[in-house]
């Protein structure tokens, strides 16, 4: 069975787990202030703060950017359902805009128009890993006054031409971006997330709100040869990450540059070996972008049926999934949870679909992702072709 994906770990994330363990320091100590500083480092961002998944991630940078209940946060439905969730617990509601269908990203022409008086900031999608286009949406952004937060989930190593340069996602590019290490992402500690901005008092927000918001960090205190008592200023969360999860992080970040060449060359191979099967939509990368390929999404020929081809490519040995969700199909999302560009009363629209996000409820049913890992072997990625091509004939 060719799985769908497979996290590339080892003998030194087991060894630096153990050393961890053994250094009698076991969470949010040196390990994870190192891995911050090597994490900044390879994005080329000022400041790095490590948390325990994207998701506490994505909900501490809304929060820093003065999200609050009754505001609006413009994002896409068309995504993991952290994003909008997201967004819900800081009391806030998502207001859906469609995407480009060829890039699966938020579609910045569709952007404008979404934006209200209760507007309080743009959380924007690298889906699956490929840059979406920030300079369209830095632009209506700024013409709002708007803070723009990447949701970089996926987007470990991706980059954008930026005035002329390669510059990796996260720089940030935004006003802060979000990274996910769960299994399904580039590289992985387990679980874990980090964020990375340019600001140096949203940094010290995130520090602050990642363990409760108590007013002396554990570092500090345990450095100190003065007894401090610590207070408590603000409502805080437990959003750390551990020293064991950060250690084998740090061997992770090691590895990234090989993982990223590997999948590359694997998603070149997929377009050479895919481009004449008849229909099948390929994925795009824009000029401007260079994707780490964290999923590789193809669009099935009109008239297919996604399960039946899921089916039979499982039969054949091939584990796919279907296209990325979409968070306003869900239950956990009735009406009044969310909007549409039209705002709270403008959509009319039935449970579970949306007149005004065709393109996302089309990427969910019409796509299919295929396998794709380090260390795939060419008769694996054949096998899926030569399975995919025994699908859309049968
Ligand atoms: C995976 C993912 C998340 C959530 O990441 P966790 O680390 O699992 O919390 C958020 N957004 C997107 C786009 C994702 O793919």
């Amino acid at each position: 069975m060719i799985p769908i994906a497979k996290p590339l770990m080892g003998e030194p994330e087991a060894e630096a787990a153990r050393r961890a363990i053994l250094s009698g320091w076991v969470t949010q100590g040196p390990e994870v202030a190192a891995f911050e500083r090597e994490f900044a480092a390879f994005v080329g961002a000022p400041h790095a703060c490590a948390v325990s998944s994207c998701t506490t991630a994505l909900h501490l940078a809304l929060l820093a950017v003065g999200v609050q209940p009754g505001d609006e946060v413009v994002t896409v439905s068309h995504s993991y359902i952290a994003t909008a969730n997201s967004v819900r617990y800081c009391g806030a509601t998502p207001v859906f805009v469609d995407i480009d269908p060829h890039t699966f990203n938020l579609d910045p022409s569709l952007l404008e128009p979404a934006i209200g008086d209760r507007t309080r900031a743009i959380l924007c999608v690298h889906q699956m890993g490929m840059p979406c286009d920030l300079r369209a949406i830095l632009e209506v952004a700024a013409r709002h006054s708007l803070p723009v937060i990447e949701d970089a989930a996926c987007a470990i190593g991706s980059e954008i031409l930026w005035d002329g340069n390669w510059e990796r996602i996260g720089k940030p590019h935004g006003d802060v971006a979000c990274f996910s290490f769960h299994p399904r992402k580039v590289i992985s500690t387990g679980d874990g997330g980090m964020l990375t901005t340019a600001n140096a008092d949203w940094d010290a927000r995130f520090r602050l709100l990642r363990q409760h918001a108590m007013s002396v960090p554990d570092r500090v205190r345990h450095g100190s040869d003065q007894v401090i008592f610590e207070s408590y200023p603000l409502l805080g969360y437990n959003y750390r990450m551990t020293d064991i999860q950060a250690a084998v992080g740090r061997e992770q970040l090691m590895r990234l540059p090989d993982i990223l060449d590997q999948r590359r060359s694997l998603g070149a191979r997929y377009r050479a070996l895919l481009a004449e099967l008849p229909g099948l939509g390929l994925p795009m990368e824009p000029s401007w972008a260079r994707t780490n390929w964290q999923s590789y999404a193809v669009r099935l020929p009109r008239g297919s049926e996604q399960r039946v081809v899921m089916q039979s490519l499982l039969t054949n040995g091939v584990s796919t999934r279907r296209g990325i969700m979409c968070a306003h199909r869900e239950a956990a999302y009735p009406r009044g949870s969310w909007s549409c560009q039209t705002g709270a009363d403008g959509c009319d629209c039935g449970p579970e679909t949306c007149r005004r996000l065709p393109r996302s409820e089309q990427a969910q049913d019409e796509t299919i992702l295929l396998p794709l890992f380090p260390h795939m072997r060419r008769e694996q990625q054949e096998q899926v072709a030569t399975s995919l091509r025994a699908a859309l004939s049968g």
